[in-house]
């Protein structure tokens, strides 16, 4: 995680861009430059400036929600597989949780939402064009709005580490407190991970394959972690002299 280059801030938090997030646009657009030439290299540069930007919008949704009600944030950063904002102690408020997981593929819906009448009214005969098959005609307004949308649908997917996951067991928290509604979350996500590799394996779609590890280690992680402060909280309530540092760890909140 700490391979990370600060940037300097965004409405006031920290940004930091991964040195793998560096190296891949580096390669890309090296690559891009090298066979195709400086006009495809500076669209895949500008492909890659939209995608991470809307991804650095989903983030700072959830970190100015958060700061909103309390949380101190800690930063910011881009990765090759998306981006991760890091503050502390999640809060365990279930009204709390869904607003912050909400706040990211909120964002994504406004951006789709402003871009498609735009680009109805901008590029309809571009959009037309590059349908029909002419390259030259990229209508970059509608294909921003695509990965926003698709950004927003998958952070829902009610499993770990997806603002979904969260979503879940807010709602199940409300109910049966913090801890149970995260081992039923947890559960939640393993039913789907493993629907995930049902439909990969058969038909050889191994990133899906890697999403449904993923999603599996995700969900283990969380209820760990929960775990792990519900049994630090116990102990500091019985022995507050051993542990002074209570809610001294970060929070992670991953990917998405
Ligand atoms: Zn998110």
């Amino acid at each position: 995680m700490d391979w990370a280059l600060p940037v300097g801030r965004v409405l006031g938090v920290r940004l930091r861009l991964h040195y793998l997030f560096l190296f891949l646009v580096v390669v890309l657009v090296g690559m891009a430059l090298v066979r195709r030439g400086p006009g495809i290299a500076a669209l895949v540069l500008l492909l890659f400036l939209v995608l991470f930007g809307s991804v650095l919008l989903h983030e700072l949704g959830h970190a100015l929600v958060a700061r909103r009600l309390g949380v101190v944030v800690r930063d910011i950063t881009l990765l090759p597989i998306g981006g991760v904002a890091r503050m502390e102690e999640m809060p365990e408020r279930p009204l709390h949780e869904v607003l912050i997981a909400v706040a990211g593929p909120a964002v994504n819906v406004a951006i789709a939402a402003a871009l498609v009448p735009a680009a109805v009214v901008l590029e309809a005969a571009r959009l037309e064009a590059w349908l029909a098959g002419d390259p030259r005609s990229f209508p970059l307004v509608a294909i921003v709005a695509v990965p926003n949308l698709a950004m927003a649908a998958f952070n829902l997917v009610p499993a770990f580490p997806m603002d979904g996951g969260r979503v879940l067991r807010a709602v199940l928290s409300a109910r049966g407190g913090y801890l149970r509604g995260t081992r039923q979350a947890v559960r939640v996500s393993r039913v789907l991970a493993a629907l995930f590799a049902l439909v990969a394996l058969p038909t050889g779609e191994w990133l899906l394959v890697a999403v449904a590890l993923f999603v599996w280690w995700a969900g283990s992680q969380e209820e760990r972690t929960v775990q792990v402060r519900a049994i630090r909280r116990a102990l500091e309530v019985a022995t507050p002299l051993a542990y002074p540092a209570a809610g001294g760890r970060w929070g992670q909140h991953l990917l998405n």
